[in-house]
């Protein structure tokens, strides 16, 4: 069976009957008013799109229910004489896709039928404004002609009536119009208007068919994730008038306010119009108040409706209504879509007044979507042309003058300016910058470099990988896609689409609603997967405290060796005479960094990762010292110091530093780096024990492969802690983010007492992608080409990267049961991934904080059972 009149379709089918078809259907069931009519179902679709053929036993069934329609309404198809039937034929697929596929009105108007049609209405207006609508629709739809070509008649008309509204046009304006509409059909050739309505009736639901396929619908449902196999339902019903004057009209309403959530009743109305005339905005329209002083009968109809349609659907509702002559008409229905502020409130309040259950609240928030909640974002109305788009790299928007380096950067936010930090891409060493400035903006690097993922960690907006971006010579200027910039000139980015924006645009702050407070509540008492924030600094982690993370589960420790401390650093590498006191110095400092961040955190576990960069980081470039070198020829003064740093400075230069002496690495050629740190944490829990506090510190040692490099650093710690002689326990654990550790991870394990999967690694290893090109250079082309489905440095490649995490966690338990297993990689904030982690049996997810709430949002997804087919291997 094909097509499913309203009266007997499955309504709780939309994979047969489509959205907007079984919402009709279960409309008529439930009493509503809704003018009759039929679907036909996305099986006819299907077969329709796999040999571009209408089945002649599809076909026959739409004639059938064509009849059917003719005896229930007294009305005929094509009739000269009498009542007759127009028809509306609308696409309607199972996920709604507004505006993306087509829809047809007036459908069976022809040179006799309008006669029928006016003498029903009394009007030439409005039969022939119906009859240009009808020419207008299927000239666009059915034959593809230009919607301009039409437009481009009706503002001809317009001008030389004097009006700017069509509906001020006159009766024989409107004939003009549909003349010429089809005078311009005609040029099609054979393409025309058929006259006979059930010849056009079947072209229209070919057309609909075919608009699956049209490029608009293809990128909304990959942009949407919704599979191309579906097809879409054709919804073919009797035509209601909203446009038979003043007694009549059309609207669009909520159950609830789609913006704030507020249960207030929120709709469009016009009067004398047709349903496209809303949705296209030119006309001023009217609110419910206005609707309920013109027509208070079918207000009050209109609300008892919304409330049924809220019961049913124990959703808020989206509903389509026409007043034709006194007489409302329900025409569509569908869940509406939400802010995300309006989709939490919404949630809660309906959990509160019991129409919804908690757990069915916790699924229907998408958890990415709090995203917008939590940063301060641009109004887009008023935004205006970007002058580029970068790579979104960091929610929220910023605003503050150029700068073009870090100490500048410092320099002027000491003086009370905000800043904007741009520069070709952001090292370690631009720490303080990126600390000072409101949000940074690079020309290099993607998602997962390291610029975005410490402007993430740091919770500030990040626009990175900006092409556009190019640098003047003089260090103090930028052309930004032809937009000369200097330094101190006022930008504007916004991390959330990656837009780069000339001047301040006012940005609109964030506040965590009370109903976001009860929904992540209600989350945490599901979830079963424990949530850490990455942190770095004793402030950061106690925004993560307040985000609700349970403890920190990477703390960053490369700013600890930069900015001031920088020299010391150099001192140790270089192996100077005086290294010995600059350890000193550098364990003294770190001693209070630690001590901090167990403090904010305190009685949580706290994941301290020791140093991870690769050395070349820790000493200037060769540029650099090639500037110094010049001055002090210059000044004449001797370039010794300068020539022994250029040596080391040439000795330890890498082609690929991300797979180079960096992490345990580094931690093995100089040892007294690792120690100092070690040392220093121990010492921070000793004076945290002795403050009352209760200190957990866990240290982790990055980027292992073997177990002889673990088994050698986690000695050395061992040898620290008794001499320290601390009654508290101090965990020591590593990273697995290299495919070698995860292989070996029953190995590993017998050292390590826990796991942190560093995904941002791991997928760069296992994938063999340069995180910190790939995403600027060819992923975009990958992912519109369709050779990669989802950017593996945002969702975890299930496939790939999953199975050796799988591995590793399994493998890793059966050695050690009270292993304790977590991601700290970017993955750990990604709904998705985070199922998987759910899934795969990991302990906790960490993420940077604002992006905890999310996190907790996700677990309980997960543990909901959401995300279940996707998320395992
Ligand atoms: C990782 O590799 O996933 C990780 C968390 O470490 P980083 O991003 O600092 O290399
Ligand atoms: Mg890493």
């Amino acid at each position: 069976m094909y097509a499913y009149d309203f009266d007997a379709g499955d309504g709780s089918n939309k994979d047969l009957l489509g959205g907007k078809g079984a919402g009709l259907a279960t409309m008529t069931q439930i009493g509503l008013p809704v003018p009759p009519g039929f679907t036909v179902s996305t099986d006819a679709c299907r077969s329709y799109l796999a040999d571009n053929n209408l089945d002649d036993e599809v076909w026959d069934e739409i004639a059938e229910a064509i009849g059917r329609l003719e005896q229930r309404t007294g009305r005929t198809f094509g009739a000269a004489k009498g009542t007759p039937l127009l028809l509306s034929v609308r696409s309607g697929a199972k996920f709604s896709m507004p505006g993306m596929m087509d829809t047809v009105l007036n459908l069976g108007l022809n040179d006799t039928v309008i006669e029928a049609l006016e003498a029903w209405s009394g009007s030439a207006h409005f039969a022939w404004d119906a009859y240009r609508r009808f020419v207008q629709t299927y000239g666009k739809v059915v034959l593809g002609v230009s919607g301009e070509e039409f437009e481009k008649v009706l503002t001809e008309l317009r001008d030389a009536r004097g009006v700017t509204d069509d509906s001020k046009l006159t009766a024989e304006d409107l004939e003009k119009a549909t003349r010429r509409f089809q005078g311009i059909v005609d040029k099609k050739g054979s393409a025309a208007v058929p006259t006979e309505p059930l010849e056009q009736l079947r072209a229209a639901v070919t057309a609909v068919f075919s608009s699956w396929g049209n490029p608009r619908a293809q990128t909304y449902r990959r942009l949407n994730d919704i599979p191309d196999d579906l097809g879409t339902a054709c919804n073919v019903q009797l035509m209601v008038f909203g446009d038979l004057g003043d007694d009549s009209g059309t609207g669009v309403c909520f159950t609830r306010d789609p913006a704030t959530g507020e249960k207030t009743p929120y709709g469009d109305y016009l009067p004398n119009a047709q349903g496209e005339d809303v949705v296209a905005g030119i006309r001023r329209t009217f609110t419910l108040d206005d609707l309920a002083e013109r027509h208070p009968e079918q207000h009050q109809q209109l609300l008892d409706v919304m409330g049924i349609l809220e019961t049913h659907y124990t959703d808020m509702c989206d509903i389509e209504f026409t007043i034709e002559k006194e007489v409302l008409y329900i025409l569509q229905t569908r869940v509406g879509k939400r802010t995300a502020q309006a989709a939490v409130r919404l949630v809660v309040e309906m959990a509160e007044e019991g129409l919804i259950d908690r757990d069915t609240g916790l699924l229907r928030v998408d958890p990415a979507s709090l995203d917008q909640m939590l940063h301060p974002r641009i109004d887009e109305s008023q935004a205006g042309e970007p002058l580029a788009t970068g790579v979104n790299a960091s929610p929220g928007a910023a605003t503050g003058k150029v700068v073009f380096d870090a100490d500048t950067a410092v320099e002027w936010v000491e003086r009370g300016e905000a800043v904007v930090l741009v520069r070709w891409e952001t090292t370690p060493d631009d720490i303080h910058g990126l600390n000072a400035a409101q949000g940074v903006l690079t020309s290099h690097g993607g998602r997962t470099s390291h610029a975005a993922v410490v402007a993430r960690g740091m919770g500030k907006p990040a626009v990175t990988g900006a092409e556009d971006v190019i640098f003047g010579d003089d260090g103090k200027t930028a052309n930004i896609a032809g937009t000369q910039i200097k330094e101190g000139e006022v930008i504007t980015i916004d991390g959330t689409t990656g837009h780069i924006y000339a001047g301040a645009l006012p940005l609109i702050d964030p506040e965590p609603s009370d109903e976001l407070v009860k929904l992540l509540g209600w989350a945490d008492e599901v979830r079963t997967l424990g949530v850490r924030g990455n942190a770095d600094t004793g402030p950061d982690a106690a925004v993560a405290r307040s985000w609700g993370a349970e403890g920190i589960g990477l703390a960053r420790t490369e700013h600890m060796f930069m900015g001031d401390r920088l020299p010391i650093v150099q001192k140790i590498i270089l192996e100077d005479p005086q290294a010995d006191a600059a350890l000193d110095e550098l364990r003294q400092i770190q001693v209070s960094d630690f001590e901090q961040i167990l403090e904010a955190m305190d009685g949580y576990p706290v994941i301290v990762r020791l140093l991870d960069p690769p050395l070349h980081e820790f000493l200037p470039t060769r540029w650099d010292l090639r500037n110094e070198r010049d001055k002090a020829i210059e000044s004449g003064e001797p370039t010794d110091e300068i020539d022994a740093l250029a040596e080391v400075v040439m000795r330890f230069e890498e082609s690929n530093p991300m797979l180079g002496l960096r992490g345990v690495r580094l931690g093995l050629l100089r040892p007294e780096l690792y120690r100092v740190q070690v040392q220093a944490g121990l010492e921070a829990v000793r004076r945290r024990v002795e403050a009352g506090g209760n200190p957990k510190l866990e240290l982790m040692i990055p980027l292992v492969s073997m177990l002889s490099e673990l088994k050698q650093t986690a000695e050395m710690i061992e040898a620290e802690k008794a001499e320290a002689g601390l009654d508290t326990p101090v965990l020591v654990g590593t990273m697995i983010e290299l495919p070698r550790a995860a292989l070996v991870a029953a190995k590993i394990a017998t050292i390590a007492e826990f796991f942190s999967f560093g995904t941002n690694d791991l997928t760069q290893t296992t994938f063999g992608f340069s995180r910190d090109d790939a995403e600027a250079k060819f992923l975009s082309d990958y992912l519109e080409s369709g050779l990669l489905e989802k950017n593996p440095f945002e969702t975890l490649d299930v496939e790939g990267v999953g199975r050796l995490i799988a591995l590793a966690v399994k493998e890793g338990k059966a050695q050690r049961p009270d292993l304790e297993v977590g991601i700290c990689g970017e993955h750990g904030g990604d709904p998705a991934s985070i199922a998987f982690c759910h899934n795969a049996g990991l302990d906790y997810v960490s993420c940077s904080p604002p992006r905890v709430p999310i996190a907790r949002l996700a677990a309980a997804q997960a543990a909901l059972g959401f995300g279940a087919d996707r998320s395992t291997i």
